[in-house]
């Protein structure tokens, strides 16, 4: 496949070929059933298989203990800010604390506040969202009986990361919304209540969003939800308590069994991924100014990388010649300019290096 671009999308982004290629022998008729996976029913044996090793795949990935249910929901990781606070906040009793790190903490933070009091303990909307808060700020900032916390581990348009997994203080759930750094490395699941994420960045196509709760959290829950924004539902179905997204299933379970045999899991994807960050960090900080990260080093996410340009006349001329060279996707999100550059898992690391070469060609040229 000679025509495909290097596609730097912040999400829906890459998927990795050999998926697409096993899905695509799939698609007229799978075998052994003799129906495409877009007709299959939901309650056919081949898909009972097929959402049983989706989640055997993240359980072995993510190592998620016996405590902790998956659950796949639709609607979205937004959809999840609100499920988040109307299972967890709604006849709490007590605030919700957020720390809030950029774009989607603060969407996730107003939604919480339809439902009832939640607060920002920490925020980095001064700074303009360039770090994270150290896991001793994020400790003594948050109360021992907030009815959660809940942080964005990594902000997609910003491109700031939690470089280690938090910790809330003890009895308080931490909530995370991992949409875009969900398989990208290793994570302490145990000391998560809930992490969500959308899977269209790192798992799979648009359409499912990951759940993963544990069960004491579950047992929080308010009777009055109506059910399809209760995690109980989920939970107490197999996911199938009415008609799953059984295509993004699928494909998210291809995916989890590349990570799982091609990439040889988590330890190894992080390696990847680190490699191919620091080939465009180096770039932006070999160039003597002309390219300026926004995140501060501390806090730089190795999946969304984000820069600007001295000029948006320059910024316009690197994206356009960038696409010219192939490589797609590099404007940054409409709300902040500059460039964004995406490496997620399946984003080859001859891409980021073709990238890292670009960048020093464009800057040598027009510097
Ligand atoms: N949270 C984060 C960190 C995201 O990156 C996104 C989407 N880019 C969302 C939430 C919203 O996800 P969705 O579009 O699936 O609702």
């Amino acid at each position: 496949m000679t025509d495909r671009t290097l596609n730097f999308s912040a999400g829906p982004g890459v998927l990795p070929l050999p998926v697409l290629e096993e899905a695509q022998r799939d698609l007229i008729s799978l075998p052994g059933v003799g129906a495409s996976p877009l007709e299959v029913s939901h309650r056919a044996p081949w898909f009972r298989s097929v959402i049983d090793e989706a989640e055997a795949n993240l359980r072995h990935l993510l190592a998620i203990p016996e405590t902790h249910r998956v659950a796949f929901c639709q609607g979205g990781a937004t959809q999840q800010f609100s499920m988040v606070a109307m299972n967890l906040l709604r006849g709490a009793g007590r605030p919700a604390e957020y720390a809030v790190t950029g774009a989607w903490g603060t969407k996730a933070l107003a939604e919480a506040r339809k439902e009832g009091d939640a607060d920002a303990i920490w925020s980095g909307v001064d700074g303009g969202f360039v770090t994270v808060p150290s896991p001793s700020e994020l400790g003594h900032s948050c109360s021992a009986d907030a009815a959660y916390l809940h942080i964005t581990t990594n902000e997609t348009i910003q491109g700031v990361e939690f470089p280690v997994d938090p910790q809330a203080p003890d009895g308080v759930p931490l909530v995370a919304d991992m949409s875009s750094d969900f398989c990208s490395r290793p994570v302490n699941v145990g000391r998560y209540g809930l992490i969500y994420a959308g899977a269209q960045k790192n798992t799979g196509p648009a359409g499912v969003t990951v759940a993963i709760v544990r069960d004491d959290v579950l047992t929080r829950i308010p009777d009055s939800l109506p059910t399809m924004l209760d995690y109980r539902t989920f939970t107490e179905n197999g996911s199938m308590y009415n008609t799953p997204p059984v295509f993004s299933i699928y494909v998210l379970m291809l995916v989890t069994r590349w990570l799982r045999d091609e990439v040889g899991g988590l330890d190894a994807q992080r390696t990847i991924n680190r490699e191919k960050a620091a080939l465009v960090y180096g770039a932006i900080d070999a160039s003597e100014g002309f390219y300026r990260g926004h995140a501060l080093p501390e806090a730089r996410s190795l999946m969304n990388i984000t820069w600007r340009l001295p000029s948006g006349a320059l910024e316009r001329a690197f994206v356009a010649e960038a696409a010219d060279a192939g490589m797609v996707e590099l404007k940054g999100h409409r709300s902040v300019g500059g460039i964004r550059a995406s490496l997620y898992n399946a984003m080859p690391p001859e891409g980021a290096r073709a990238l890292a070469d670009f960048m020093r060609s464009f800057a040598a040229r027009r510097a």
